[in-house]
């Protein structure tokens, strides 16, 4: 006889901010939770170092630490953490039906309700240089590194709306910005790029990419070269953010959820529901604005309790019909 397939009343998939709070508060409703973490155990979070603007922490505290304590909260209620990567799923659509997982052991689940908290990941531009300077200066999120680099000069990538609402943030925190743009224009919005060129102490270089982030143990400087000219130029500075874009994790997904044309999942409404009955989304994986610790805790919350009405309402409805 073939073995009995495990079924779980509630799988989180993703173990950032948003995967936590849902674990957390479905946890307590009762929901036995089982959460697969994937393959960057606390997600982008342990990623930086010191996170200062989640509410609660006066001191700060660092990435790594807070996502070990937002484990240990959701397993203190219950809920069961599990090493591993969903590697495939087959989505039911009809309300009460039962999704198939694939977990990277092999092993196959059955889930009553799924919360997806997979998150995004930040692109990067791929130099050897940069990938050794990440945490030694290299960062790809203003809002959380910015502080640190507080009247120092830094330089910034990209030509999108974050690259031009991150380069005028720092320009309030830092001396002098730097904004480096591939094209002869960017692509962000009208408007943000008034807000740019009305920021005095940021200067935007057009046609101008990265050839080697300088430093050793931090980043010293950078050496450009303009790419219509061939032209190459060094200029100091203490800290390099990349602002290209994310890409939702999103692959597993892809033709069973409905996503908007850069990947990220559509949740109907203020909610948290995607267009498959019992299947929730938070965090990142369908927020490309602001893609916040604490606003993904937020949507991580509201998929939890999204995901309880569901189940009660698919259990009540099977008590009326029993
Ligand atoms: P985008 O994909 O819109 O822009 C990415 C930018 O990075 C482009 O200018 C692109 O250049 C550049 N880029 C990509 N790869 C490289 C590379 N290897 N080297 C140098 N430059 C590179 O991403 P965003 O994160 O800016 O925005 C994502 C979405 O979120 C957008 O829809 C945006 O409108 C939205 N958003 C809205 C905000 C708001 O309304 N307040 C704030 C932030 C984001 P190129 O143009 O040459 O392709």
């Amino acid at each position: 006889m073939a073995d009995k397939v495990e079924r779980i009343k509630c799988l989180i998939i993703g173990s950032g901010p948003a995967g936590y709070t849902a674990a957390i508060y479905a946890a307590r409703a009762d929901m036995k939770p089982v959460m697969y973490t994937g393959m960057e155990p606390g997600g982008q979070l342990t990623t930086t170092t010191e996170v200062d603007n989640f509410p609660g922490y006066p001191e700060g505290i660092d990435g790594p630490t807070m996502m070990i304590q937002l484990q240990q909260q959701a397993e203190r209620f219950g809920t069961e953490v599990r090493i591993g990567m969903v590697t495939s799923v087959a989505l039911s659509n009809t309300h009460g039906g039962i999704h198939k997982v694939v977990i990277d052991n092999g092993s196959t689940l059955e889930a009553e309700s799924i919360i997806i908290a997979t998150g995004a990941t930040a692109k990067y531009l791929g130099l050897p240089s940069e990938q050794r300077l990440r945490g030694g200066g290299v960062s790809a999120c203003a809002v959380c590194d910015g502080f640190f680099y507080k009247g120092q000069e830094v330089a910034i990538v990209g030509g999108g709306d974050t690259a031009a609402e991150e380069s005028t943030y720092l320009a309030n925190i830092c001396s002098k910005v730097t904004l480096l743009v591939r094209k002869g224009e960017m692509r962000a919005s009208k408007a943000m790029q008034h807000r740019v060129a009305n920021t005095p102490n940021l200067e935007v270089k057009y046609f101008t990419e990265i050839e080697e982030v300088i430093g050793d143990q931090v980043v010293e400087g950078l050496r450009l070269v303009n790419n219509q000219t061939g032209e190459k130029e060094e200029i100091k500075v203490t800290g390099l953010f990349i602002a290209i874009g994310h890409t939702p994790n999103t692959n597993i997904f892809k033709g069973q959820l409905d996503m908007d044309e850069t990947g990220y999942i559509i949740t109907k409404g203020k909610s948290t529901k995607t267009n498959c009955p019992g299947v929730f989304a938070s965090g990142d994986v369908q927020d490309k604005e602001y893609r916040q610790a604490i606003t993904a805790a937020g949507t991580g919350c509201m998929a939890a309790l999204d995901a309880e009405r569901y189940l009660a309402a698919v259990e009540s409805k099977e008590e009326v019909e029993a």
